[in-house]
């Protein structure tokens, strides 16, 4: 009976899981493209380096060890959970005691997360809700941002104690346990006067309430800022590789200015199935590229890009964590729609003054020192370029002194109020 309740809560968490992914992935599908995802071999590196080994995050020592063990232990107490799944469908026990001293390190190795883990989230919470940490702050984060944040947390909290709980009354009711559980070895004894029935019922209680909650917890993750436990190792995996302030150049501005330099090529025929470009830079949902998108998706909402922003430092509007949240909000406002209605679809809404101001989007010196904090390489500042370069290219909303700047380009060839006759003039001393 309980076998036939696990596999129907098991295939229930994972269609509803499914559909959300695909959701995800078909949104993916709509945006546009980024850079081509080559040398796999330095991306495998970056990976390991910054997601596996939480380079970045260590910046930040007691925060930053705290938040790596966390995943860490994340990563052990993996194991245990796919064991529960495999047990919970064969109706088995410790299915996976087979593999000797490997096991017995993994599931010792998840004992002891569980306690560490839920000692640490009770610190999250206290950091959160109680000191005065700036970068947890920001005034980007509504009431929603929080609510989600302590109820991941509180989540994650219940999840170790049920973990440590059934750890405890496993080893308590079974004096020829298999594993080795170094922490709940040493609690179980106290419940040695305890009847075997009540136990049982102890053991059997934490390991519903802990798998029940996994499942729930995959779900509600796709819809909470937590969605980076799955996004941010592929984040990370296909960060951009070239120099942060590295401009890239966009392909149907290099194909007008190669047309200009050599005007025979004005006629030659187009690539086939070459479209012509719909919108220069971003202006909404369906502008932004699929690295933008994982990149909202990715964000963790840390704030360590804000923090270091000098724009942000300085009172101005500009907040580059709030680009993501903007991103994320905006395309799960217009995402479905753009899914059912195609890329023509408009609510009358956009990114651009809807979401971001043109103050924000202007107050960015593009110094790239958020894209050098963030701990998921997340690249706010090629997103902030293309808000600009919308502004400038499509509606020619440049603030005044850049338009003078452009101005003088077009009639001088550079930046100065100087004609190309007389650009030597200063050498004359
Ligand atoms: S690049 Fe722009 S958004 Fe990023 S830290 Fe610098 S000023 Fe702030
Ligand atoms: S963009 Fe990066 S640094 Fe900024 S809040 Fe998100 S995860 Fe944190």
């Amino acid at each position: 009976m309980s076998q036939t309740i696990f596999t129907v809560l098991l295939v229930i968490t994972i269609a509803i899981f499914a559909w959300s992914a695909s959701r995800v992935i078909r949104i993916l599908m709509l945006t546009r493209k980024a850079y081509p995802v080559k040398e796999l071999g330095e991306r495998f590196k970056l990976t390991i380096v910054n997601a596996i080994f939480q380079e970045r995050i260590f910046r930040n020592r007691i925060a930053g060890i705290m938040h790596a063990l966390v995943f860490w232990g994340f990563c052990v107490i993996l194991l245990g959970s796919i064991e529960m799944v495999i047990d919970g469908v064969l109706g088995t026990e410790r299915i996976l005691a087979f593999m000797g001293p490997f096991y017995n390190f993994m599931m010792a190795a998840g004992d002891i997360s569980a306690y560490v883990i839920a000692v640490f989230v009770v610190v999250f919470i206290i950091r959160r809700a109680w000191l005065n940490i700036g970068r947890l702050h920001g005034k980007e984060l509504s009431a929603i941002n929080h609510a989600d944040a302590f109820f991941a947390l509180t989540f994650i909290f219940i999840l170790m104690i049920t973990l440590a709980g059934l750890n405890i009354f496993y080893v308590a009711g079974h004096p020829d346990y298999v594993g080795s559980y170094p922490v709940s070895a040493l609690i179980a004894p106290m419940f040695a006067e305890m009847s075997p029935k009540g136990i049982t019922l102890l053991h059997d209680i934490n390991w519903w309430v802990h798998i029940v909650l996994i499942f729930v917890f995959a779900n509600v993750l796709p819809y909470s800022k937590h969605f980076h436990i799955f996004m941010s190792v592929p984040n990370v995996f296909f960060s951009r590789l070239s120099p942060l302030g590295k401009m890239y150049t966009m392909e149907e501005i290099t194909k007008e200015v190669r047309m200009m330099m050599n005007p025979e090529t004005a006629f030659a025929a187009a690539d086939p199935g070459e479209q012509p470009p719909s919108r220069f830079g971003i202006l909404d949902g369906e502008d932004i590229t699929w690295k933008n998108y994982i990149d909202s998706l990715a964000c963790t909402q840390c704030g360590r890009c804000s923090a270091v922003c000098p724009a942000n430092m300085t009172g101005k509007e500009l907040s580059p964590r709030k680009m993501m949240i903007d991103i994320r909000r905006r395309m799960r406002e217009k995402g479905p729609h753009l899914l059912k209605e195609g890329k023509g679809y408009s609510d009358q809404k956009a990114l651009i003054r809807d979401y971001i101001t043109p103050e924000e989007i202007w107050a960015c010196t593009t110094c790239n020192a958020c894209a050098r904090e963030c701990p998921l390489n997340i690249d706010q500042p090629t997103f902030i370029l293309d808000l600009r370069r919308y502004l400038v290219m499509e509606e020619s909303a440049a603030p005044a002194q850049l338009n003078a700047i452009f101005a003088n380009i077009e009639n001088n060839g550079a930046p100065w109020q100087v004609s190309q006759q007389d650009r030597m003039k200063w050498a004359e001393g």
